[in-house]
């Protein structure tokens, strides 16, 4: 498979797989762990769903394939259809949003604001929600061949900002997207990690720098696993998320790893999962999985359609 399928069926399948255990503690998924696709969860679906987590990432695509660029509003249009008419839905239906994310859509639904001033800026919108959706962006700037920072960084701003533009989630978002960027140019994952820990973070704040510490400053992959929390917070996220790739050495085990760590269990596994597909290959996915997951065929014709999108003008 092409390295966007690679990314995006590892991001969807990882979300599906953490669906039915949205929430639930480590404890209780040490007892009982994921071993498995299933039904079930706070929203209880049938087996195969995916979560928000996805259907924005999806809105994302389709934007990006729709304008041939990154445009914000075009994007916030997106959201809006896959939060009001259950757009990008597995099963037609929406049933899960972040608080932040529906503040910031609401907010630009009522036409207050272009969609990049309309995200949450307080230090309390730090969730992961923008963090989840980022994916895309990468791969945009991949095929483009965009090398300057300065830009990469704007795109990946504006991008956080239709609903997260507290600094510190532009900031995990960007980490994020300039360390999935070293991963499709072919460095290994320690490489890539070391590479980002050096990179430089001019346009942050040494106060939003210092949140990152144990990413960017400490080896977060020898850290014990009662230290990686797998909550929401998108700090707390993105440890967990390059602890588990980090420490992988595959895609199968590591995206269970991933799910029964608990807590924000579909985001992680998500965000993790994308890491995991650009690895390790979408072909090493279990084969029951991708044949559970919901709208499989959907989802491979959006990425294709991407690919000769964003490829074709390139050329
Ligand atoms: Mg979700």
């Amino acid at each position: 498979m092409g390295k966007l399928k690679n990314g995006i069926i590892g991001f969807a399948i990882g979300d599906t797989l953490g669906v039915p255990v949205e929430f639930k503690s480590r404890e209780e998924l040490t007892r009982n762990p994921i071993t498995d696709m299933k039904a079930g969860g706070t929203y209880n679906m049938p087996i195969g769903t995916w979560s928000d987590d996805t259907s924005m990432t999806l809105a994302t695509m389709h934007s990006i394939i729709e304008t041939g660029t990154i445009d914000t509003n075009n994007m916030a249009d997106k959201f809006l259809k896959w939060f009001r008419n259950a757009e990008y839905t597995a099963n037609n239906e929406t049933f899960d949003i972040g608080r932040t994310t529906l503040q910031a859509l609401a907010k630009y639904e009522l036409k207050l604001n272009n969609a990049s001033n309309c995200g949450g800026s307080s230090e309390y919108d730090n969730g992961n929600g923008s963090l989840m959706r980022v994916l895309p962006i990468a791969f945009y700037i991949y095929y483009k061949k965009i090398k300057d920072t300065n830009v990469i960084y704007n795109l990946v701003k504006e991008t956080s900002s239709i609903t997260h533009s507290h600094e510190i989630s532009i900031l995990g978002c960007y980490i994020y997207v300039i360390y999935t960027l070293l991963l499709l140019e072919g460095k290994s994952k320690t490489e890539a990690y070391k590479y980002i820990q050096k990179a430089d973070y001019n346009n942050f704040s040494d106060y939003s720098i210092s949140k990152y510490k144990r990413v960017l400053q400490d080896n977060i992959a020898k850290l014990a696993e009662d230290n990686i929390s797998s909550n929401g917070y998108i700090v707390r996220t993105l440890e967990a998320v390059m602890w588990l790739f980090l420490n992988s050495n595959d895609y199968n085990n590591t995206i269970l790893k991933a799910v029964n760590l608990g807590e924000d269990t579909d985001t992680i596994s998500a965000i993790t999962g994308g890491l995991l597909g650009i690895y390790y290959g979408a072909d090493s996915i279990k084969e029951s999985w991708k044949q559970k997951i919901k709208k499989y065929d959907y989802i491979i014709r959006l990425c294709d359609d991407f690919d000769r999108t964003i490829i074709a003008e390139e050329e």
